[in-house]
């Protein structure tokens, strides 16, 4: 995982200082410690992101754009200076950045107004075995409309892609591809520069989800070369319901509105509206500014930190809970990729996943246990649901120890 250029020399690392700038940290559940393990679910927020959106309630509010009044100009300077440091994160223009809801909602965008307008019978969009639900179904919705087809790239044992068989589902009539950059159910990192090379070869455009990549893997838009860029905020320190598409301006130029009302517009009658330029053709209405202005100051944080400190700790307590949970009897690691990000999912001989999870938070263990929104991918590993624990920065070898000896208890209690 690479370094982002943030010209900044990140911090000595000291996971201390580090957890304490997390105040839920030390939150009591169940009566005990917590040891935060959902991460790929939402992470936790530092001060520096909770004092960013509350000071934005005390000293900003007010409705952003057509400002006379100094209040309205501060939310407007607030939330478009979040677009700057937004668009510096990902090397791209600040045009190139849509706000959105989050993840869901950028590839509801793309499918919606990009694909939708361009889609045949017969066309194809090539997906993997391993996509979130929100991955799959805008697809589904629009080529079901379309006469279109959704296909899925196999997922080898190990919770890697298929390469070959990805590339030989390539063809003439694939006209978009979407990916996710790093797996939430099983921590697969998948080769994102391959595939959107192939892709390029033969013209075909190429979504990248990073909804699990970007607290984790630093992304330079242009020199991945992708199409879009999907995230969010609160999958990287920020704030939840907030996030943002990465968009070559050159397609948001030409993709139509998908929501209507205000901000959008250029001039409206009842005859006939005009667009505004991208992105605010695609920003209706009163938009999330504190949320804006919290995604900004997460990246802020990450960046203090350092996305190659925070790799190579996560790195680490990932090699550590590996091997801790191997010496777990009757437990089995689904994605076990030699490419893999944060995450350990796993089933257990003695009982569901759901079981399982109930007892460990007895002992103060939030994992997430379920299918992860990615039910394709669960039927190809032949399991109802799996236990995940997911890591940030600022977790620590107790939790992992935690984690391990709330799974003991839970082999006993079930067994
Ligand atoms: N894709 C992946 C890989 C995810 O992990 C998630 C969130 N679990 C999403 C998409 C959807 O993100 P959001 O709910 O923030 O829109």
């Amino acid at each position: 995982m690479n370094a982002p250029a943030t010209g900044l020399t990140p911090a000595a690392f000291d996971l201390d200082a580090i957890r304490a700038q997390f105040p839920i940290l030390i939150e009591k559940v169940r009566g005990g410690r917590l040891a935060y393990l959902d991460n790929a679910a939402t992470t936790q927020k530092p001060e520096s992101v909770l004092a960013a959106i509350d000071g934005y309630y005390r000293h900003q509010n007010s409705n952003v754009h057509r400002a006379v009044h100094d209040l309205a100009e501060r939310a407007t300077t607030a939330y478009e200076g979040a677009r700057d440091r937004i668009a510096r994160w990902f090397t791209v223009a600040r045009e190139e950045i849509v706000f959105t809801r989050g993840t869901t909602e950028a590839i509801n965008l793309v499918a919606y107004s990009f694909l939708r307008p361009r889609l045949k019978p017969g066309d194809e969009i090539l997906l993997t075995g391993m996509e979130h639900h929100s991955n799959i179904v805008p697809w589904q919705l629009v080529a079901a409309e379309k006469g279109a087809k959704v296909v899925a790239a196999p997922v080898l044992d190990d919770g890697a892609l298929d390469f070959d068989g990805w590339t030989a589902l390539l063809n003439e009539r694939t006209k978009f591809i979407a990916v996710v950059h790093v797996s939430n159910s099983l921590g697969t990192v998948n080769p994102v520069e391959k595939m959107i090379a192939a892709a390029k070869a033969r013209g075909i455009p190429v979504l990248v989800d990073g909804a699990q990549s970007v607290a984790h893997i630093a992304v330079d838009f242009p020199a991945l070369g992708a199409d879009f860029f999907t995230c969010s905020a609160h999958k990287a320190y920020g704030p939840t319901g907030f996030g943002c598409l990465v968009a070559k301006r050159e397609h948001l130029d030409a993709m139509p509105p998908w929501h209507g009302g205000g901000d959008m517009i250029r001039t409206v009658s009842f005859e006939e509206s005009t667009w505004n330029e991208a992105p605010y053709r695609f920003e209706a209405g009163t938009p999330d500014m504190a949320g804006a202005v919290g995604f900004a100051a997460a990246l802020d944080w990450i960046e203090s930190v350092g996305l190659d400190v925070i790799a190579a700790h996560e790195h680490q307590l990932l090699v550590e809970g590996t091997a801790l949970l191997a010496e777990i009897p009757g437990l089995r690691m689904i994605g076990t990729a030699a490419n893999k990000g944060s995450v350990m999912s796993f089933v257990m001989t003695v009982g569901h996943a759901q079981d399982i999870g109930t007892i460990l938070d007895q002992y103060g263990v939030a994992v997430r246990t379920g299918h992860h929104c990615t039910m394709p991918l669960m039927a190809r590993f032949g399991v109802p649901a799996t236990v995940r624990a997911s890591l940030a920065v600022y977790n620590n070898r107790e939790d992992l120890e935690q984690l391990a000896t709330a799974l003991i208890k839970a082999s006993r209690m079930l067994a």
